[in-house]
């Protein structure tokens, strides 16, 4: 019996929260009508139900409620430090929705907001408004799934489309989108766009079923992979956070033996490795409520305001990852995380 049907939570999405100001608006209607057994409740903006007090994250990931908001804070931000920009200098990222249906024990998204219910912008306009204006001046390189996984909910939301079909407009834009889903399918009628990277985030299976809830399994994501190549898309790989455990030889080797088993190195656009790592703040936060966590208790050294391992295993792992990979692929196409090799 799930529990839900012992009654301890209420169902996902049971409560839906719109913001009245954009309740009319056709998005905001194409998503409530997807909730048709939900309760909808208007609401003055999002940060009243978002931020209130007394509220636990941890224990609302097991019943999320959806929020649906027209974003006018900053829209655009300067990729983060803990990053990888993947050699671009003009790194920004953005985020149409806040929040993910997973439920990785490692994500640092349950450190950085005060709720797990999942936000979604729906004034896209607004984002193109302000990256045409810094196109003006620059090229940009944007992560666009940063703070939520964007084609876990494409289905519901549709931002990856809305993403792709802007892109595909703006060359000097090039974004890319992350994802731990198998969700190719919702955009593969698509024709793909040379300033598109889809990005995969895989980790050993093991690992996966340890701190990744929820998440698809790593064969259906290699098939998602595949699919996406075929159909002529740019395509990376992220093998980050490496997460390192007695046997992260075996799981590593397993990994990547399977991913160059069924993709051919050189149809992949680059990969990104990356010892774990998160802001000492969210990491504290995160520690007092999942206490029994492996990863996120394990005893991390500090260098300015970031967990990571200490720096001898931050190398072994890295350099054992990386050395690996390179048997394969070539090794312009792998970004490190640190200069560890
Ligand atoms: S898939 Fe990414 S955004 Fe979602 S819970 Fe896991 S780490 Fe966080």
């Amino acid at each position: 019996m799930s529990i839900y049907q012992k009654k301890l939570y209420n169902p996902p999405f049971s409560h839906i929260y719109c913001e009245k100001e954009i309740y009319d608006t056709k998005k905001a209607q194409q998503i409530i009508k997807k909730f048709k057994n939900s309760r909808i409740i208007l609401i003055e903006h999002y940060k009243d139900i978002f931020c209130r007090k007394r509220q636990n994250s941890f224990i609302q990931k097991n019943s999320q409620n959806l929020i649906i908001a027209k974003n006018k804070g900053c829209l655009i931000y300067k990729g983060a430090p803990v990053c990888q920009d993947f050699g671009n200098s003009d790194f920004y990222y953005t985020t149409t929705a806040i929040n993910c249906i997973y439920d990785c024990e490692y994500c640092f998204l349950q450190g950085m907001y005060p709720s797990s219910n999942i936000v979604l912008f729906t004034n896209f306009y607004d984002y193109k408004e302000n990256i045409l204006k810094m196109l003006k001046k620059n090229s940009i390189y944007l992560c666009v799934s940063f703070d939520t996984d964007l084609l876990a909910i494409e289905n519901l939301f549709g931002s990856c489309r809305e993403w792709i079909e802007f892109a595909k407009e703006e060359k000097n834009l090039k974004i890319e989108i992350r994802t731990k889903s198998t969700n190719f399918n919702l955009i593969s009628d698509i024709t793909p766009c040379t300033n598109v990277i889809l990005a995969w985030t895989l980790s050993p299976d093991n690992l996966r079923q340890a701190y990744e809830h929820k998440t698809p399994c790593i064969d259906k994501r290699i098939e998602n992979i595949k699919k996406a190549i075929k159909s002529g898309w740019k395509v990376r790989i992220c093998l980050d956070p490496l997460i390192y455990t007695d046997k992260y030889k075996t799981y590593y080797t397993e990994l990547i033996e399977n991913i160059f088993k069924h993709i051919s190195a050189d149809k992949i656009n680059d990969i990104s490795i990356g010892a774990f790592r998160m802001s000492a703040e969210y990491l504290k936060k995160i520690r007092r409520n999942r206490t029994d966590s492996l990863i996120i208790n394990y005893p991390f050294e500090t260098t300015n305001g970031i967990y990571h391992y200490n720096t001898e295993i931050e190398k072994e792992l890295t350099s054992f990852v990386y050395y690996k990979i390179i048997k394969y692929i070539d090794k312009d196409k792998i970004f490190v995380w640190k200069e560890n090799v």
